[in-house]
């Protein structure tokens, strides 16, 4: 086999959706497993849809991925540049060498003899409304003119497209890795645009000359181009290139959670989850759309929940570092189907991922978010609460949340849990107890453990009678983790005055 060589080849016409984020780990993770390339081509042709802001937040989310591109815009290669807007001279060539091996055609017809068109054989009820092998020869077209007539326009600069002459009476067939054989016959497709006459070349052969000229060899998409596929094949067949036409794979939709329909950027809004790697804010409208990284997520959670979502590993495991995903990938093993989104399993990965985080990444990131809301904490303390707290929580914010105590005393206490455990000796008890923790050395879980079961015992207090007040004193309600680790990361000072503090003013 040639060197595996794959790309990615988004248009910059706004956000990434969480789709081509998948379809960029599947060629990544394809030519990493074989030694090959990945490269990054930015397909911005339609200058009409050009979003400004877009290629950047397309490559800010790759990188944010650790999905690293061996070429494409800004490396220095043989093969580049990999922004078709800076091909237009390659692509007139080609369209060029079409038109004088009789493959492709000049067509001057106005939008409104197009639509004329379309209207007869709607009415006529003949076939398929569309410029095709049957209705071009009643066009105005370089098929129909004279050479004369036709020179003529063009010297006038007159508007003009020109069009590939699909053949009349072929069955086209390609084999794709994930769909098996797919046959089309040449009457169902229509004499598709490949250049204009502003310079321009469309997405159809843009792609084509690039796939070829860049020596791709697989072309990992996604399925809505699936019916683009066999005017592909025409293309590699009308140019000569044939032996060297890239084996294609057309990957399946992402689905919305309940599985009807493709997952659009309106479940997410509606069902309250990012549809999009990073967030975004429409230059146009100045809408912001939510982002995965913006809502918390780990990117290498991120990275292993998409990479589940179409291939699956032939096995039980579901926890994959990008690493391993290279190393077990095979195409073979992405489905036919699309596969539904499920929001909670993303959750679960988040949830995993920030387990197996390095304490250190968590506080880190939990003193930056403190920070923002204007609190100030030393990293030290911030390790200790996340490893005291991180179980419960999916995401770092979430710990924080749950966590206010340990930065705040409590303002108010829970006055249905009050109600029921703070009994009138309460305050009583915990003064006294407040004076013996006055004088335990070291102050860590450890000993204020030790010296508060010596102090029950000794005072004939059982654990239902101190704790739940002494829980509330601290936190302010009846929950949280273990009171003795709690004091310690409180510090004395602090958990002494807090002890005191409801000693004195909780009354129930
Ligand atoms: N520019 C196309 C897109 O935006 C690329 C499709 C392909 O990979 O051929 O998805």
């Amino acid at each position: 086999m040639s060197k595996v060589r794959v790309r990615f080849a988004p248009s910059p016409t706004g956000p990434l959706h969480m789709g081509g984020v998948r379809t960029a780990l599947y060629n990544y993770l394809f030519a990493k497993k074989h030694g090959g390339d990945f490269l990054l081509r930015i397909e911005d042709t339609d200058q009409n849809r050009y979003v400004p802001g877009a290629e950047q937040y397309i490559m800010e989310s790759l990188q944010w991925c650790g999905i690293h591109w061996d070429e494409g815009p800004g490396t220095e290669n043989a093969f580049g540049p990999y922004r078709q807007s800076e091909r237009k001279e390659i692509y007139r060539q080609y369209a060029m060498q079409l038109i004088e091996s009789g493959r492709a055609y000049y067509a001057f017809d106005t939008p409104e003899e197009l639509e004329a068109m379309r209207k007869r054989i709607e009415a006529e009820k003949s076939g398929n409304p569309q410029y095709d092998s049957r209705s071009r020869l009643s066009m105005k077209n370089s098929l129909t003119l004279s050479g004369d007539d036709v020179e003529r326009r063009l010297a006038a600069g007159e508007n003009y497209v020109i069009r590939i002459k699909t053949p009349e009476n072929e069955e086209i067939v390609l084999e794709d890795i994930i769909r098996g054989t797919v046959k089309v016959h040449s009457s169902q497709l229509d004499d598709k645009v490949l250049f204009k006459s502003d310079g321009m070349p469309t997405y159809h052969l843009a792609n084509v000359v690039d796939d070829y000229l860049m020596k791709i060899s697989h072309v990992i998409r996604g399925e809505e181009w699936l019916p683009s596929a066999p005017l592909h094949v025409l293309l590699y067949q009308s140019l000569g290139w044939e032996a060297s036409m890239p084996q294609f794979a057309h990957l399946p939709l992402l689905l919305k959670p309940d599985g009807n329909g493709k997952l659009s950027k309106r479940d997410g809004d509606r069902l309250g989850f990012p549809v999009f790697p990073l967030q975004w804010k429409d230059p146009n409208s100045g809408e912001t759309s939510s982002g995965y990284r913006e809502a918390g997520y780990f990117p290498e959670a991120f990275v292993n929940l998409l990479a589940l979502l179409g291939w699956n590993p032939g096995t039980e495991q579901e926890i994959f570092s990008l690493e391993e995903l290279v190393a077990s990938f095979s195409l073979e093993r992405v489905g036919k189907s699309g596969s539904k989104f499920d929001p909670e399993k993303a959750k679960w990965f988040n949830h995993h991922y920030l387990q197996s985080q390095p304490v250190e990444i968590v506080a880190e990131q939990m003193q930056e978010m403190a920070r923002q809301q204007g609190q100030e904490n030393t990293l030290e303390k911030l390790q200790k609460i996340a490893t005291l707290m991180r179980e419960r929580a999916n995401f770092v914010y979430e710990i924080l949340e749950q966590s206010q105590f340990f930065f705040e005393a409590p303002t108010h206490y829970d006055e249905g849990f009050a109600k029921k455990r703070w009994k009138e000796d309460t305050p009583e008890i915990l003064k006294k107890l407040a004076d013996v923790l006055e004088e335990v050395e070291p102050f860590d879980t450890e000993s204020i453990h030790q010296v508060t079961h010596q102090f029950m015992e000794e005072n004939q207090v059982g654990a239902g009678k101190l704790m739940p007040g002494l829980r509330l004193a601290l936190v302010g309600s009846g929950m949280g983790p273990d009171l003795s680790t709690i004091m310690e990361i409180l510090g004395r000072e602090e958990s002494l005055q807090r002890i005191r503090h409801a000693a004195e003013n909780l009354k129930v």
